[in-house]
C-alpha cells in the first residue's frame, strides 16, 4: 500500500511515457508502468525505486487491462491518475494500398487501448474518497498535432488521434460531477523511437519540421511529461476536457512557414 498517489502511465517503458513516469515519480507519485514490453517496464520501475512497479500490459487486450488494474489497486491500494500515452505509429503507404488489419491496429491501440484501460480505472476512482476540491482522479489522454490538421496518407493515426479529443471530451463531461477530470495534450513532434522510425522509413523529414515549427525544433520527452504530470496533478484541479496543445507554437501558425523567417543558429 502506497501514502503516495499512484499513477498508472501506459506505454512506459520508452519515450514520453518513460519521461512521464520520471516526472511523477520526481513529482511524489507510485508509478505503475504499463508496457507490451514488461521486462523493460519492471527494470525502469526498478531504476526509479521501490515504490513503482512494472507490468506487461498489451492495452488493446481488455482482460489483461482487467486483471493487470486489478493487480495495481492490490499493490498500491488506489488510483488517482492514468496517463493513455501508449501508441503506435501508422503505415506509410499512400492510400490505396494501405492495408486494412494495419489500419485497425492504430485504432485500436490509440483508441480501444484508452477506453479499456479509462474503463477500469475509473471504476476504481470512483470508489476512492473525494481531495479538498471534491476531486477523485485524473486521466491525461495523448492528441498530437494529427489530432487538428490532415497529414496526408496518415489515415488511420488522424482518425485515432482525433477521436481521442472525442474521447476525452465525452468521458470529462460523464464524470465531471463524481470527481474524474480527464483532459489531454497534443504534442507536436518529440525526439522519441516512434519519430526516429517514422524518419528512418522517409514518412517525415525533421528539417522540414523544424522550419514549419515556430519554435524551430522538436520536443524533448520531459517537455511533454511536464505538461501531463501538470494536468493529473492537483494543480489543474478546475480543469477538465481541455487539450493543451504542446506543440512549439505549430497549431498556431496561420501563415507560410517562411513568414518565420529562418532558423536562428545563435
Ligand atoms: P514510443 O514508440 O517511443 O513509445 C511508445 C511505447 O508504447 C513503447 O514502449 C511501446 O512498446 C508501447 N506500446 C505500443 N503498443 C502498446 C500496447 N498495445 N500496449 C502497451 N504498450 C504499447 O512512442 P512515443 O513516446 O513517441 O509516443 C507516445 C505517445 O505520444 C503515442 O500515443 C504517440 O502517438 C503520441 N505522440 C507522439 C509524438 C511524437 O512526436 N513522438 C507526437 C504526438 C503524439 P514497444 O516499444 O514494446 O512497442
Amino acid at each position: 500500500m502506497s501514502a503516495a498517489p499512484v499513477a498508472i502511465v501506459t506505454g512506459a517503458a520508452e519515450g514520453i511515457g518513460w519521461a512521464t513516469a520520471q516526472q511523477l515519480a520526481h513529482a511524489g507519485w507510485s508509478v505503475a508502468l504499463f508496457d507490451l514490453n514488461g521486462a523493460l517496464a519492471a527494470e525502469r520501475a526498478q531504476a526509479l525505486g521501490a515504490q513503482h512497479s512494472g507490468w506487461a500490459c498489451d492495452v488493446t487486450d481488455a482482460d489483461a487491462v482487467k486483471a493487470q488494474v486489478s493487480d495495481v489497486v492490490a499493490r498500491h491500494g488506489r488510483i488517482d491518475g492514468l496517463v493513455n500515452n501508449a501508441g503506435i505509429a501508422d503505415q506509410t503507404a499512400p492510400t490505396l494500398k494501405q492495408d486494412i488489419d494495419a489500419f485497425d491496429k492504430v485504432l485500436a491501440v490509440h483508441l480501444r487501448g484508452a477506453f479499456v484501460m479509462s474503463q477500469h480505472v475509473i471504476a476504481q476512482m470512483n470508489q476512492q474518497a473525494r481531495d479538498a476540491h471534491g476531486n477523485r482522479g485524473a486521466i491525461v489522454n495523448i492528441g498530437s498535432i494529427a489530432s487538428f490538421g490532415g497529414i496526408p496518407g496518415r489515415n488511420a493515426y488522424c482518425a485515432a488521434k482525433a477521436g481521442v479529443l472525442g474521447m476525452t471530451r465525452a468521458l470529462a463531461t460523464e464524470w465531471a460531477r463524481r470527481g474524474i477530470r480527464v483532459n489531454a495534450v497534443a504534442p507536436g513532434y518529440v525526439k522519441t523511437a516512434l519519430v526516429a522510425s517514422l524518419t528512418e522509413r522517409g514518412a517525415i523529414d525533421a528539417q522540414a519540421i523544424a522550419r514549419r515549427t515556430p519554435m524551430g525544433r522538436m520536443a524533448a520527452p520531459e517537455e511533454i511529461a511536464q505538461v501531463i504530470a501538470f494536468l493529473a496533478s492537483p494543480l489543474a484541479s478546475y480543469i477538465t476536457g481541455a487539450v493543451l496543445p504542446v506543440d512549439g507554437g505549430w497549431a498556431a501558425l496561420g501563415a507560410p512557414e517562411a513568414a518565420l523567417g529562418p532558423l536562428q543558429e545563435d
